[in-house]
């Protein structure tokens, strides 16, 4: 009789024993998981003011430092909205907003454009080193300029059946040309090329000439400074037909209706379209194509942005 009551105080001290055990791992990890979400960015941002589906989408947008960065401001309202915007870039938050608050009277959008395209800056007021390890997709304009020797690659003549005078190309642009003249001229459209690529002392020269005759801020508007001609870059063509020379009323012609609807099939597009005079830095030029290689050239067709959109989002990023 002693030994079973032992027995069974024994089991009940080991029970004691397991359930406060128990009770205490169980309180012990609610305690390190409660400390652990208190860690989360959704924890803090949620104590922050933001709402739950807000949290996840600036936890998706934006990496740790942002993050920190978002938690030292008050909610911000502009925020949410501007990472729902098709090109939004995260690095650029800062910008956008203080940009933003300077001028709230301009859509958020154009925000972005503004910013993304350093077109918050005066026109060859930032400048900044064109990347030529990029090739058929670097960028050259008011902001971003070449050396005075870059290499174009291989450049070649082209043939006078396709161009007026003596003009030069690079290779592998002179090959898509071509094809895209052939396809022309099975809709009886000669296209003809009258100004292609230009070495830095040419475009010196061009650009001088505009100065000394009519002044800088014309020379500005309707010529590049050396160094910022995308001609520069053997990339660049500009293209009229065999009846149409004319920058006035090229515009008008088959053949402009024709490379509106098609060039982008031979990796070519239309620079410095109507009305993007603000982002491109330069008026409508109906006759001014670039070679982007036909993958780029689609999209760009298909989303309508010009190529300085494209290349701060798709390459600087
Ligand atoms: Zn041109």
């Amino acid at each position: 009789m002693k030994k079973k009551r032992k027995l069974k105080k024994n089991v009940y001290v080991v029970a004691v024993i397991l359930i406060f055990v128990g009770l205490l791992t169980f309180s012990g990890i609610k305690i390190y998981k409660d400390y652990k979400y208190k860690q989360t960015y959704e924890y803090k941002l949620l104590e922050h003011g933001y709402e739950l589906k807000e949290v996840k989408k600036l936890e998706k947008t934006f990496k740790d430092k942002d993050l920190d960065w978002l938690l030292t401001i008050p909610k911000n309202k502009t925020i949410l909205k501007l990472v729902d915007e098709k090109y939004f870039l995260a690095k650029n938050t800062k910008e956008y907003l203080d940009y933003y608050e300077d001028n709230d009277d301009i859509s958020l959008d154009m925000v972005i454009t503004k910013i993304n395209t350093h077109t918050n800056y005066d026109f060859y007021n930032h400048d900044i080193d064109v990347d030529t390890s990029l090739k058929y997709l670097i960028n050259c304009n008011k902001f971003y300029h070449l050396a005075k020797d870059y290499d174009p690659g291989e450049i070649v003549t082209i043939p006078t059946t396709y161009a007026f005078g003596t003009q030069k190309i690079e290779k592998t642009t002179y090959e898509a040309y071509l094809n895209m003249w052939q396809a022309a001229k099975e809709e009886n459209i000669h296209l003809m090329v009258n100004s292609s690529y230009r070495s830095y002392e040419e475009q010196e020269e061009i650009y001088n000439n505009y100065k000394s005759s009519y002044g800088e801020d014309y020379a500005n508007k309707y010529a590049a400074k050396p160094g910022y001609s995308e001609h520069q870059t053997g990339l660049a063509l500009d293209i009229f037909s065999l009846d149409n020379t004319s920058t006035k009323t090229f515009v008008n012609s088959a053949a402009f209706t024709w490379l509106t609807n098609n060039a982008y099939k031979y990796g070519f597009i239309l620079r410095y379209p109507l009305d993007k005079e603000n982002i491109t830095g330069y008026s409508f030029e109906s006759w001014h194509y670039r070679y982007v290689g036909k993958d780029v050239a689609k999209y760009i067709q298909e989303n309508n942005i010009t190529y300085d959109e494209y290349y701060a989002y798709f390459i600087e990023k």
